[in-house]
């Protein structure tokens, strides 16, 4: 009771300011550089179809802010005032989806256009908690929201102002309702409305700014970016899954090595790999460098469209925090093995908890890491059985990848490349080479003649004496 009776007396104050106008500034053809026969025909189409139907349409969102910057969409969104219902009734190709929102999904051989109704931001008015359609916690984070709108609600509920534009292909007409076009032009990402409350309605908002910023090379403007460090930690009470999908989107869309500078510096890496942050606290250098390569290699992959695997990406995120773990278990008595075992399996469940890795993918990143354990015992047969392992090109690369962060392995990697390369008797030699080495683990001498010269130039090899 005496909640309600404070709480009703707070709500004026946590209003949000109205950066949205309700009128648009409204951009004719001549006024801005979009060209309708530059967009999806289909989504231009679609858009056509429901104007003619009666409703409002237009292209939306991502679509319309990478054309204005010269980058092709990577697919078009289209909001309408009809709702899921009518749209279907509209296309015959038409599918409803989507648990958190219903959403609308066009069907043309392989593309698909998102169709989505204008939906309002959720209302902020104690009296409206209850509602069926939204609600939200304590901390006013929103749990669900999928109360539709007018169009200005629909821009009003958008996060940055660069996604809030509008494009009618019809009239070639931009609507603004946010000055969207202003922060284009000077490459500024800003949050509609105000930032912490809008930040608290959703955290994840703090992640797409960074993705954003990454990706489009822009800042992140002032009063957007001084909130993200002390709610940083909102990120915790993110439901896991969600999270999964958010870090592949940061980590997978050709910008990863950026982002994670930015992901550090607004203190956004801390709740998403708590693990991986405290290796970067203790063994800064090293940590650093590992994750940064393993980012950059995925970010050339995907220029050169390369496969990528996530399994990769979160077997080089997570491998800093391991040694530590090792260690500690060590210290327990556990024999070296068992431990790293162990400390693998306390890791990847720790990790689960913040983000959902699926199976299929924790799966391969166990075997990418004992692929590390595997690959200096090489003596009789196991170094072609290792060659025929399905992981193998994967552990080799994960190899290469430490010792380019400056781990020491005694020339291993190339002890690798090498015997990739040898032919049969090549292989033969080098696998009779390993006998003669100091140790029983395979590291030593790359290859007999330089073994017997004494003369071995790569630091790696030398380090083996
Ligand atoms: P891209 O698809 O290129 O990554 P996008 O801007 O299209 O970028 P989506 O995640 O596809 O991003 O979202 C589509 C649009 O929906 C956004 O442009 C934005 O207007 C809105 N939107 C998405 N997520 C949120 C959110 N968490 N809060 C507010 N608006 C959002
Ligand atoms: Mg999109």
């Amino acid at each position: 009771m005496l909640k309600k009776l404070f709480q009703s007396f707070r709500s004026p104050l946590r209003k949000p300011q109205q950066h949205v106008r309700t009128t648009p500034e409204v951009l004719s053809g001549s006024q801005h550089s979009l060209q309708r026969n530059q967009f999806s025909r289909y989504a231009v189409n679609i858009v056509e179809r429901l104007q003619t139907a009666g409703y409002q349409a237009y292209l939306v969102g991502g679509c319309v802010r990478d054309m204005m910057l010269g980058i092709t969409p990577k697919d078009f969104d289209v909001a309408t005032s009809a709702t899921p219902e009518q749209i279907r009734a509209e296309f015959r190709n038409a599918r409803i989806i989507g648990r958190r929102f219903k959403l609308v999904h066009i069907h043309f051989g392989r593309e698909i256009i998102e169709v989505a109704t204008f939906r309002a931001n959720h209302p902020i008015d104690d009296e409206d908690e209850d509602s069926n359609q939204s609600s939200r916690n304590e901390s006013g984070r929103i749990l669900r929201d999928n109360v539709y709108g007018t169009l200005e609600d629909d821009a009003q509920r958008r996060d940055f102002t660069i996604n809030a534009l509008y494009y009618d292909p019809v009239t070639e007409r931009v609507l603004d309702y946010a000055n969207g076009v202003h922060d284009i032009r000077n490459r500024l990402i800003r949050l509609i409305g105000d930032p912490q409350q809008r930040y608290k309605e959703d955290p994840v908002r703090m992640l797409r700014a960074v993705r954003f910023a990454a990706k489009l090379d822009f800042g992140i403007e002032k009063h957007s970016a001084t909130p993200i460090r002390p709610l940083a930690p909102m990120l915790r009470d993110i439901p896991s899954a969600r999270l999964f999908e958010e870090v592949l989107k940061l980590f997978l869309s050709g910008y990863a090595e950026a982002t994670f500078e930015m992901l550090v510096d607004l203190e956004l890496f801390e709740p998403l790999f708590p693990a991986s942050s405290k290796a970067l606290e203790y063994n800064p250098t090293y940590t650093h460098t590992l994750i940064s390569e393993a980012l950059a290699n995925t970010d050339l992959r995907i220029k050169q469209n390369k496969p990528v695997t996530p399994a990769f990406l979160f077997a080089a995120l997570l491998w800093p925090a391991l040694p530590a773990r090792v260690l500690r278990l060590q210290e327990r008595g556990m024999p070296p093995i068992p431990a790293m075992q162990e400390a693998a399996h306390e890791l990847i469940t720790e990790q689960c908890q913040r983000i959902a890795i699926p199976k299929r993918f924790t799966m391969p990143i166990r075997e990418i890491w004992d692929m590390q354990e595997r690959l200096p015992r090489r003596s009789g047969k196991r170094a072609d059985l290792l060659l025929e392992n399905p992981r193998f090109r994967a552990g080799y690369d994960f190899l290469l990848l430490r010792e380019s962060a400056g781990e020491e392995t005694e020339g291993l990697g190339e002890w690798w490349t090498d015997y990739q390369d040898a032919n049969d008797s090549g292989r033969r030699d080098m696998i009779r080479d390993l006998g003669n080495k100091p140790d029983a683990t395979g590291q030593g001498p790359r290859k007999r003649r330089r073994s017997s010269s004494g003369k071995r130039k790569r630091a790696g090899v030398d380090g083996a004496e």
